[in-house]
């Protein structure tokens, strides 16, 4: 990950106005999205819709072009099938099949400001197992946004993360984090999904942070495929992700991805 920014900006009310309309459109991509995942379609098709949606609300897809370790990122949205953790890269060739799980990740861009969220959806029927594995890293996002809070530290996010992929039995990934996100798609701070509570910096009214944990039924070691980019669990095992564009209010927090 690349962090540009190496201190923590603070938005305006008009800066998150914006972040809120880009945000949208992604909780919008990816509730659609509920009905065109089925067994047969490509991931590509995934990306076709997403990009072709986000272009008729006259925005920017946010990962098209984002560096990486050797090339660029060569599409609008992320598809990670199985034991693919984050950045699968769209391919005709990728079917899904009944009883995989599928992670899509999309970035928006607005007026030069970004909106990030991710979902892991169900392929048809899916194993108990499975099943599972989306609902408890769901619930550790939502667990960790109730601690996104004025007064709170960051390390209270990091651990309910934590707490609550590990009290079910499972891993967090350590090697990718959430982060801040503004006019930058990756600002400080880094947002572990593991960590002591009590502990980091401190959060303040007006900081927005994508918090996105990624829990491996297995170990928490991952690999990077040959194509330098789509990260896979080392043991092969499942893995869900899940992400929500968060601002730090006043009096509590807002989901800018939500719809
Ligand atoms: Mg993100």
């Amino acid at each position: 990950m690349f962090f540009k920014k190496h201190n923590i900006e603070t938005k305006t009310s008009a800066e998150i106005n914006k972040m809120r309309i880009a945000g949208r459109v992604v909780g919008e991509v990816l509730e659609k999205l509920v009905q065109i995942i089925k067994p047969g379609i490509s991931t590509k098709d995934i990306d076709k819709f997403s990009e072709k949606y986000i272009k008729s609300k006259n925005m920017l897809p946010g990962f098209l072009g984002v560096e990486g370790t050797t090339y660029p990122f060569p599409a609008t949205a992320c598809v990670s099938i199985n034991d693919e953790v984050v950045h699968g890269i769209p391919s005709a060739s990728r079917i899904l099949r009944a009883g995989d799980i599928v992670s899509v990740d999309i970035g928006v861009i607005y007026d030069g400001y970004y909106g990030d969220a991710a979902k892991t959806y169900p392929v048809g029927n899916v194993s108990d197992t499975a099943s599972n594995l989306l609902k408890i890293t769901e619930m550790a996002l939502y667990e960790s946004i109730k601690f996104a809070l004025s007064g709170n530290r960051l390390g209270d996010i990091s651990n309910a993360i934590q707490r609550t992929a590990e009290n079910a039995g499972y891993s967090v990934v350590r090697d990718f984090v959430g982060h801040g996100i503004g006019r930058e798609l990756h600002e400080d701070p880094p947002i572990p999904n593991f960590g002591q509570a009590g502990t980091g910096v401190k959060l303040v009214s007006g900081m927005v942070l994508a918090i996105e944990p990624m829990i491996n039924i297995g170990g928490y070691k991952v690999e990077m495929l040959d194509n330098d980019w789509t990260i896979v669990t080392k043991d092969g095992s499942l893995s869900a992700h899940f992400e929500h564009t968060v601002a730090i209010t006043e009096n509590g927090n807002e989901i800018l991805t939500k719809v």
